[in-house]
């Protein structure tokens, strides 16, 4: 499939140079180039990867690369205009369309879009299917062409998925509408959903033809998955604190209810943790802020319920802990899975108590039929089942990873290495003797007809004189006392290994009364021996193996994601819309201080470097400049005479072409008309050329008395940091002319 790819621009010699030109990646992840072939070549295509896996870029890179437009559909307006932003900010020709635009607005950009100017087109399907925008698709085709349908969350049309949408069924249309002609429109299904059924159910709906199907792994070798016992609710409290304390960057942290939600986000509020709920007892307007408040880094941690998560496309995300068991392992492995879609690793922690397997539990019992208040037994059924499963993980020692992946089918061989029972592997330890103690003492109960609970038997074990025990008369029986020599907890930690292990077995009455089966017997008549995965884990101890930068990096990347910020709040778009973590974290190691080091950052396309080199190129070489590092030019180092004056010799390039545009007259808006920069890129030319000794006139481009301000802003917080600069300020201050004043005081200082 390597010959003859079809591209409509000769631009490119290679797949890679056009995935480094529009998105600033050097190589593509495992699938994507066979997945984007197979669309150049106008194949039908189902693409199932896990979230993170970059679906998204198979679709984008043919747009950009096939004739005609790309019509993608996906069914949340949020998302998509995430999408369009994150493309739009790589100089991508994006657009969307949506009943929320009005009239002149979505008349523009269909203009537009007749007149080439757009590759990619997002649509809510419902908008799709009407008979106005039919129409105006078969304009579109006989004009621009229509180089593919991308259908974004294909499993949205399927019931057997877990979030179907009626609209999705009317798809069918497409292919029906759009095939009876010289050319197929190829159709492109994309999901992260993994079962069988629902892939089954996607093939079938939109009629793909003769597709290549595409399963990736759904490992996600970046996470850290690991469970951690979760005693009283004091000691939970503390221990969930603990870990959110120790862990850097953006959580989720996922609850049962919404009062536990409202409890544990007013707790960490209290100890000093900016976390904000979300739940749908809040109202639409609340929600949509904590989420934005989310994404944009304003709270790092969302206490939510699983009401929370669907559609937020927040890719560093570095931890998940689910702090309530989760109903079933799929809904675990999509809510942890929200953790690190930008590849970096992030840690998934599923807290676990035995008092949640009750609260569970209960919920299942109320399902009940609201017409007639008869229970639905084949619902209460399959949850009880999958409660089972989620047991059976949690308490497991064997990889997790197996676990999971064995759920979705995938065979994996265990020793990932980077969950907590391959990490830390549990001593297990032969309990037998206990465990006949154990399992005699129930069998006292069944002689006299009676049935009791874990907690009752470890009372009679362990030698309580409480109410119950004393009023069976359980004082008297020959195994009371017996176990005196064990916690209460080691008890019930070998009673639930034994529930777990099926060698005891427990009525699902809802009472949970302790019962001996076939197994039980074998091991009180000596055939049998028992073995328990003791849990050495103290709070704060499993933290992930993590990688010690050294400090000088961490430093400096802690200042590249201040300046993120604000950038990214100058236009109020998300930071990771400007930069992934894992760009900044190459910027922080490689130091790139010229344009072209900085080229060849990944994740820095065209686009952002035209856009972003500029003051993120500053910061680096403040940065160094503070620390006494050489600074290099286009050219070669220039060794550091004064710290805090070094200035590259030369202007580069780019800048001059810029002052030979100032020195004809132009405003610096004009300037980046005519260049097709950003104005803030033409700002900090000319600060770089002031500071460099060419004629700039600042009084021009700065108020006498604002230029002041800032010089007095400098003299008190020092040079180096804008942002500090900044904030001393306060908000009506921006970084253009902060820049050009610095430029400023640099000149005059040096
Ligand atoms: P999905 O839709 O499958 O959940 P996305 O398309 O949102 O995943 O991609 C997840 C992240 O991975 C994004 O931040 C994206 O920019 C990044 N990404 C995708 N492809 C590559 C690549 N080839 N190299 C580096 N990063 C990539
Ligand atoms: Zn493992």
């Amino acid at each position: 499939m390597t010959v003859s790819i079809p591209y409509s621009t000769t631009q490119f010699a290679s797949l890679e140079q056009a995935l480094k030109h529009y998105f600033g990646y050097d190589s593509f992840r495992p699938g994507q180039r066979q997945i984007i072939e197979y669309t150049l070549h106008d194949r039908d295509l189902l693409v199932i990867m896990p979230t993170g896996g970059g679906k998204s870029l198979c679709f984008q890179l043919p747009a950009l690369l096939k004739e005609g437009v790309m019509i993608v559909v996906s069914p949340l307006i949020a998302l998509m205009q995430d999408q369009v932003q994150a493309l739009q900010n790589n100089g991508i020709p994006a657009t969307l369309l949506n009943s929320s635009i009005g009239f002149g607005e979505s008349q523009s950009r269909q203009a537009a879009i007749l007149d080439r100017k757009i590759k990619l087109v997002y649509v809510a399907p419902e908008r799709l299917l009407s008979e106005s925008f039919l129409g105006f698709m078969d304009q579109v085709k006989a004009r621009v062409g229509i180089s593919a349908f991308a259908i974004d969350e294909a499993h949205c049309v399927s019931e057997w998925g877990h979030d179907f949408r009626p609209e999705y069924r009317q798809l069918q249309r497409l292919r029906q509408r759009y095939q009876n002609d010289d050319r197929v429109i190829p159709i492109l299904a994309l999901t992260a959903t993994a079962t069988e059924r629902v892939r089954h159910d996607i093939l079938g709906q939109l009629e793909l033809q003769d597709p290549h199907v595409h399963v990736a792994s759904f490992n996600r070798p970046n996470l850290y998955y690991e469970v951690r016992p979760k005693g009283s609710q004091k000691q939970a409290y503390v221990e969930l604190f603990q870990q959110v304390q120790q862990t850097q960057g953006a959580g989720i942290i996922y609850c049962l209810s919404r009062k536990r939600v409202d409890e544990v986000t007013a707790r960490l509020q209290q100890d000093g943790i900016s976390a904000l709920p979300y739940h749908a007892g809040l109202s639409d307007a609340v929600r949509r802020e904590n989420q934005d408040k989310f994404i944009r880094d304003d709270a790092r941690v969302m206490v939510a319920t699983v009401a929370f998560g669907m559609g937020i496309n927040k890719p560093d995300v570095r931890f998940v802990i689910h702090y309530d068991l989760p109903r079933n392992i799929e809904g675990y492995y999509q809510e942890s899975g929200r953790a690190g879609r930008d590849g970096e690793p992030s840690r998934c922690t599923l807290f676990y108590g035995a008092g949640d397997i009750k609260t569970v539990e209960f919920l299942i019992a109320q399902k009940v039929d609201p017409a007639s208040g008869e229970p639905l037994e084949e619902e209460q059924r399959i949850a009880t089942q999958q409660l089972r499963r989620v047991i059976n993980y949690a308490e497991a020692t064997e990889c997790r990873r197996t676990i999971q992946l064995g759920y979705f089918g995938e065979d994996f061989p265990g020793n990932c290495g980077t969950c907590d029972n391959c990490c830390h592997p549990k001593p297990i330890e032969d309990w037998t003797l206990e465990a006949q103690k154990f399992l005699s003492c129930v069998a006292r109960f069944a002689q006299r007809d009676q049935r009791f609970g874990l907690n009752h038997t470890i009372d009679v074990l362990r030698g309580s004189k409480n109410d119950r025990v004393l009023k069976n008369g359980h004082d008297k029986l020959s195994t009371y006392g017996i176990g005196k020599d064990r916690s209460a907890e080691q008890w019930r930690l070998l009673g639930r290994s034994l529930i777990h292990q099926r060698l005891l077995d427990e009525t699902s009455d809802g009472y949970s009364m302790l019962q001996l089966n076939d197994l039980s017997w074998d091991i009180l008549r000596k055939q049998r021996s028992v073995m328990v995965a003791i849990d050495p884990v103290k709070p704060g101890d499993v933290l992930a193996p993590s990688k010690v930068d050294a400090a000088e990096v961490e430093a400096l990347y802690d200042r590249l994601q201040k300046l993120r910020k604000h950038l990214a709040d100058e236009q109020s778009v998300p930071p990771y819309v400007v930069f992934p973590n894992s760009s900044l974290r190459s910027m922080a190691t490689a130091q790139p201080q010229t344009l072209a080091q900085f080229a060849k950052i990944s994740g820095v396309g065209s686009r952002k470097l035209a856009q972003y080199s500029e003051p993120f190129i500053t910061e680096i070489r403040a940065f160094r400049t503070e620390r006494g590092l050489p600074l290099q030019t286009e050219t070669g180092t220039v060794p550091q005479a004064t710290p805090s004056t070094a200035p590259p010799t030369r202007a580069s390039e780019t800048q001059l072409q810029t002052l030979a545009l100032y020195q004809e007259g132009l405003e610096p808006a004009d300037i980046a008309e005519r260049r097709n920069f950003r104005l803030g890129t033409i700002m900090s030319h000319l600060a770089e050329l002031l500071e460099l000794g060419y004629p700039i006139d600042l009084d021009d481009l700065v108020p006498l008395d604002r230029q002041d301000k800032i010089m007095h802003a400098i003299n008190t917080v020092g040079p180096d940091a804008l942002g500090s600069i900044r904030e001393h300020l306060g908000e009506m201050y921006g970084y253009d002319e902060i820049r050009l004043v610095r430029s400023r005081w640099r000149r005059e200082t040096a």
